[in-house]
């Protein structure tokens, strides 16, 4: 038996990130950049509006407030994504929309809300607001509607420069917006965007292929019989994968027999990691370790000092490893956890490969054999009042799933330890969040 920390490593070290591909920027949520982002532009390009309201001359309104509100001239409408024609001279203002360009002349806004405005030529209203118009007691308020040959009086004192958006304030052209190894997300994807990259060099993310055995495992469609087994580990494995950011293949069920289990070995051929389930123990319908060794692999390591999912096959076929799970669902997906999912992350670019851990109180005593093993409870995680508490849930056999689905979180009990006493702190692995 190795140790988890051991059997990790030796992992790991065979490992190397795969080769980049450049892809849409949609299909890359997830994936890690392999290549820096830069701005190819100023963020905003140009000083543009906070705000829908009026772009004036602060002097011109320097002494604003209720009883003595200036009136401006309006000269223009400037909607966004259109270009001022018109500069703004003593006494003028133009009307302006969220980013929309600032004028030439023009230094601040003022939010319509802080003014009124004024209309010269009730004509000047296209004839389909006029009753709108006409509902409203401030006529200032009323947005979509065309406005000519007016003014408008600012009614609360200003502040020179306000809700302008700087040209560059937010990045400047040239500046680096994020370095290659981090990994796209909905909170970066939008700079990414912005930077103008419709397209990333990412690290591709590997194909994993899962193949069950098992002479009593039928599919999940099937009406099965009493000593017959619903498939469960394809679609447990599958979704670990996915979670993990990889894409699966799935290869079905094999029936225990050598030589069917090597034939569906070879056939995925295209995957970067094979995953199988079942056949790794001791039992003597379990050649999976057979099948491995005949395809001229050599077994790295057999036995893990943790519980559950002592036996676990590791090799490599080529460059691809193979990780031979037990068969016990929990067991299966407890070591994808450990072992398979850190795989992943290293092949897919992540620099970041472990589930996080975090200290919690445990809230009942906990006896554990001497037998050197790392134990993993399935677990509730909680927080109160300031503090984490973990509770360990009821039903841990390794072919219990009733407890897997329940579970926010892994209790770790390390594999000296015999006794955890209720109130102390322990380490416990965040499996979603809670
Ligand atoms: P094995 O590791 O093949 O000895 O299987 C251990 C236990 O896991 C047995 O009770 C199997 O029936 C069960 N098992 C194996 N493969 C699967 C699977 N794909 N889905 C659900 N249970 C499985
Ligand atoms: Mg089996």
């Amino acid at each position: 038996m190795i140790l988890v920390n051991e059997a990790q490593k030796i992992i790991l070290e065979k490992l190397l990130p795969l080769e980049p591909e450049k892809i849409p920027l949609l299909n890359a949520v997830g994936a890690v950049l392999h290549e820096d982002i830069y701005a190819q532009r100023d963020n905003p390009p140009a000083d543009n509006s906070a705000m829908d309201g009026y772009a004036l001359r602060f002097e011109d309104v320097s002494s604003a407030d209720q009883d003595n509100p200036p009136s401006l001239k309006v000269i223009e409408d400037i909607p966004a994504g259109q270009k001022p024609s018109k500069s703004i001279h003593p006494g003028e203002a133009s009307r302006i929309m969220t980013g929309a360009l600032i004028p030439d002349g023009a230094d601040t806004v003022v939010m319509v809300e802080d003014t009124e405005w004024q209309d010269h030529n009730q004509m000047g209203y296209r004839p389909d607001t006029q009753q709108k118009l006409c509902q409203k007691s401030k006529v200032s308020q009323v947005s979509n509607i065309e406005k000519k040959n007016g003014s408008v009086l600012i009614l609360k004192p200003q502040k020179k420069g306000s809700h302008i958006r700087k040209q560059g304030e937010d990045f400047k052209k040239g500046d680096l917006l994020l370095s290659k190894g981090n990994p796209v997300t909905s909170s970066n994807i939008g700079i990414i965007a912005t930077a103008g990259y419709a397209k990333l060099s990412v690290y591709r993310r590997p194909v994993v292929a899962i193949l069950s055995t098992g002479d009593e495992l039928v599919d999940v469609d099937a009406k099965p019989e009493d000593y017959q087994i619903i498939n469960s580990n394809t679609y447990l494995l599958a979704s670990q994968v996915l979670e993990s950011g990889a894409k699966p293949v799935l290869l079905g069920i094999v029936r225990d027999r050598k030589d069917d289990i090597k034939e569906k070995l070879k056939s995925a051929d295209k995957a970067d990691i094979i995953i199988t389930s079942g056949g790794v123990s001791v039992g003597d319908y379990d050649f999976v370790k057979d099948a491995i060794q005949d395809l001229g692999s050599e077994i790295v390591f057999w036995k893990i000092a943790m519980k559950p999912g002592k036996p676990l096959t590791f090799s490599m076929l080529g460059k691809r490893p193979l990780f031979g799970l037990p068969g016990n669902p929990v067991s299966s997906f407890v070591s994808f956890e450990q072992f398979v999912r850190p795989a992943i992350l290293k092949m897919s670019g992540h620099a970041d490969l472990f589930r996080k851990t975090i200290r919690a109180i445990l809230t009942e005593d906990i006896k554990k054999k001497n037998n050197g093993r790392r134990h993993f409870l399935r677990s509730t995680l909680t927080y109160k009042k300031g503090s984490y508490f973990v509770s360990v849930l009821s039903g841990q056999g390794s072919s219990m799933l009733a407890s897997l689905a329940s579970a926010n979180s892994l209790l770790i009990i390390p594999e000296s330890e015999t006794k955890l006493k209720s109130g102390q702190q322990v380490e416990v692995q965040v499996l979603k969040s809670f």
